[in-house]
């Protein structure tokens, strides 16, 4: 077959992916952030990883090497902040090409004793503070005709669990979110992506087995089993399984795929 004459429908733009651009990931101090950073300076990014603990985020970047990594202090529940740290990411490595919004808070409560608080909290963190970013980032992004915007959600952006109501709602906010910024840059040379992890072995699930341990008077082993039964596979995800996902959507043969979630839970049916 001849190749197709190159017309209105194709794409002239190279399959670029990241490697010498410019990566932000929020929370990647630890967890599947950490686990983030390092799929991406190992494709070729610059990384910058943000969060609140400084200390953590410059281990990171100093394992990641001080060439390829650096660590900005910034809170994603304060829009100040959001933007004083992305115009000091772009000091150093110049505009943001691929976001990573990974930050994210599990605060679990029966319904009954969910309050304003604790909904403001969720929203704050899982899903304001990616808009934030977002909105720190995208003009990059549109501005060079490429860019990659990944989410971390949840499975809990999918579907329902009891006893995290503000989680999982924030987290279907994210996906919608998602959605909804995909197709308002589809024309952009910008894809925006979710990622939604199962449990997953972070600090993060270390709490939910605590919460679990305190409810019940089971004993860890057990309540990390109860979680792992969730998945098909019967085990935790790792972060770098999570990580290799962001890391391929943010891959210039990415191109095509956009306001997708994809989950990474060993089959776990949404
Ligand atoms: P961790 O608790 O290990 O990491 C959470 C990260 O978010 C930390 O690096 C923390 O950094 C950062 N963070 C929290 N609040 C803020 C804030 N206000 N501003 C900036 N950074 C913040 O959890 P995981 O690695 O597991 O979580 C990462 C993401 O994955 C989250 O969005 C979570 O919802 C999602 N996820 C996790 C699953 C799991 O089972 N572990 C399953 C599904 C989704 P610092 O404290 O320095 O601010």
């Amino acid at each position: 077959m001849p190749d197709a004459p190159a017309g209105p429908t194709s794409d002239p733009r190279p399959p670029a992916g990241p490697a010498g651009r410019h990566a932000v990931v929020t929370g990647g101090g630890r967890g599947i952030g950490a686990a983030v950073a390092a799929a991406l300076a190992a494709a070729g990014a610059r990384v910058t990883v943000m969060g609140r603990d400084l200390g953590a985020l410059e281990g990171r970047a100093r394992a990641l090497g001080e060439e390829r990594a650096a660590a900005v202090r910034c809170d994603v529940t304060d829009a100040a902040a959001v933007a004083r740290a992305f115009a000091e990411a772009r000091e150093r490595f110049g505009p943001v090409a691929i976001l990573v919004n990974n930050a994210g808070a599990a605060d679990s409560a029966p319904f009954a004793r969910s309050d304003d608080a604790l909904f403001a909290r969720m929203l704050e963190v899982n899903l304001m503070g990616a808009v934030r970013c977002a909105r720190a980032a995208l003009p990059d992004m549109t501005a060079a005709g490429w860019g990659r915007l990944v989410n971390v959600a949840s499975t809990a952006g999918l579907k329902g669990y009891p006893y995290v109501s503000a989680y999982v709602a924030a987290k279907h906010g994210l996906v919608g979110l998602t959605r909804a910024l995909a197709l308002e840059h589809a024309a952009t040379g910008v894809t925006v992506n979710a990622v939604c992890p199962g449990y997953t072995r972070t600090e993060l699930l270390e709490d939910a087995v605590a919460t679990i341990v305190e409810k019940t008077g089971a004993a860890p082993e057990e309540a990390e089993r109860r979680l792992a039964r969730s998945n098909p596979q019967g085990r935790l995800t790792e972060p770098d399984e999570v990580a290799a996902a962001v890391a391929w959507l943010c891959a210039g043969s990415s191109h095509g795929v956009t306001g997708q979630s994809i989950v990474v839970a060993g089959g776990e049916v949404m």
